[in-house]
C-alpha cells in the first residue's frame, strides 16, 4: 500500500541539496539511487531505479520527467514500468533493445526521447556531458549552482570508475570521459550507486594514489 502522506519518508528518502533528495537504493538488491529535484508542483528524477512503486512511495508531487544518465536496467526499469516521459541518449535507448534480448524480455520504451538542448526545470539549469565508456550513451549532468555532478555508473566515491566489461562498454571512453569530469568544478558527487561523496576528499584520494 501507498499510504505515505509527508513529501519525505525518513527511512527511504535524504535531502541531498536546496530541492535535491535521493531515494537510497535498496539493500541487497541491484538497484540505482533515485535523485529527486523538486519543484513548486512537480519533481524531475535523475534515474528511476528498477522499481516504479519504489519511488512513488517517496513522492507527493507528480513526476515531469526523467534524466537517465545509461541505460541499464537497474537505472531504466522503474520509468518503463511507470511509462514516465524520460530523455536518454539514443545509444543506450538502442542498448536497452539489445540487451533485452539476451536479458529480459523489455519493449523498446516509445516514451523514451533523446535529451533536449536546455535542461532547465524551475530554479535547476543542469549541464549535460557525453561521458562514455560504461555504455556509449551514458551522461553526466552538472548543477553548478548546487555544486552538484550527477554522474550515473561513471565515477563513484572514491575514485572507483564503473564498470567497463560490458555490452557497449569501453575502457578507453571512460578514460577520456574520467579526464573531462575530472576538469568540471563541483563539490558534491552525486554517483548512480554507493557512497555520495564530497569533492575534496575525493580530491585527496585520488592525488594519495598517485
Ligand atoms: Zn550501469
Amino acid at each position: 500500500m501507498l499510504k505515505n502522506t509527508s513529501f519525505l519518508s525518513p527511512i527511504a528518502m535524504k535531502k541531498i541539496s536546496e530541492n535535491v533528495f535521493c531515494v537510497e537504493e535498496p539493500h541487497g538488491r541491484i538497484c540505482s539511487k533515485v535523485y529527486v529535484l523538486e519543484g513548486e508542483e512537480s519533481v524531475w528524477l535523475i534515474d528511476s531505479g528498477d522499481k516504479a512503486e519504489r519511488v512513488l512511495s517517496n513522492l507527493k508531487k507528480p513526476i515531469e520527467r526523467v534524466l537517465l544518465t545509461h541505460g541499464h536496467f537497474d537505472h531504466v526499469l522503474g520509468a518503463i514500468e511507470g511509462k514516465w516521459d524520460s530523455w536518454l541518449r539514443q545509444e543506450d535507448l538502442e542498448l536497452i533493445t539489445e540487451m533485452s534480448r539476451d536479458y529480459a524480455e523489455v519493449p523498446k520504451p516509445d516514451f523514451f526521447k533523446p535529451f533536449p538542448p536546455k535542461l532547465e526545470f524551475e530554479s535547476f539549469k543542469l549541464e549535460l556531458f557525453h561521458t562514455p565508456g560504461h555504455t556509449p550513451g551514458s551522461v553526466c549532468f552538472l548543477d553548478r549552482k548546487r555544486g552538484i555532478l550527477f554522474s550515473g555508473d561513471t565515477l563513484f566515491a572514491g575514485g572507483f570508475q564503473g564498470r567497463t566489461d560490458l555490452i557497449g562498454s569501453d575502457q578507453g571512453q571512460m578514460d577520456r570521459s574520467l579526464e573531462k569530469i575530472a576538469s568540471l568544478e563541483f563539490d558534491l558527487l552525486c554517483p548512480g550507486h554507493g557512497k555520495i561523496e564530497k569533492r575534496a576528499r575525493l580530491e585527496n584520494e585520488q592525488q594519495g594514489k598517485r
